[in-house]
């Protein structure tokens, strides 16, 4: 499940639906692509966690260094990395 992709498909839906009831052109293609993207947002399966080779290693999610796995803050950065 990609919750972004379904959520921006809402959007979309929403705003061709809005482009659709003032008149505007292309406001109907607009409006059948947010379905399409909330759809597919459901169905889509979740893409596998990134690891690096190493499984002693992780990344850190703001610097994207490799560091230990119990590391309670990260070497590089000082942020905590998880
Ligand atoms: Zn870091």
């Amino acid at each position: 499940m990609w919750p972004n992709l379904a959520a921006g498909g809402l959007i979309v839906l929403f705003f061709g639906l809005f482009l659709f009831l003032s008149g505007l052109p292309f406001g109907f293609v607009i409006m059948l692509a947010g379905p399409i993207m909330f759809v597919a947002g459901l169905l889509l399966p979740d893409s596998p966690p990134v690891r690096p080779l190493d499984p002693t290693l992780k990344y850190c999610r703001f610097c994207l260094n490799e560091i230990p796995l119990d590391a309670k803050i990260c070497p590089e950065c000082g942020l905590p990395p998880d």
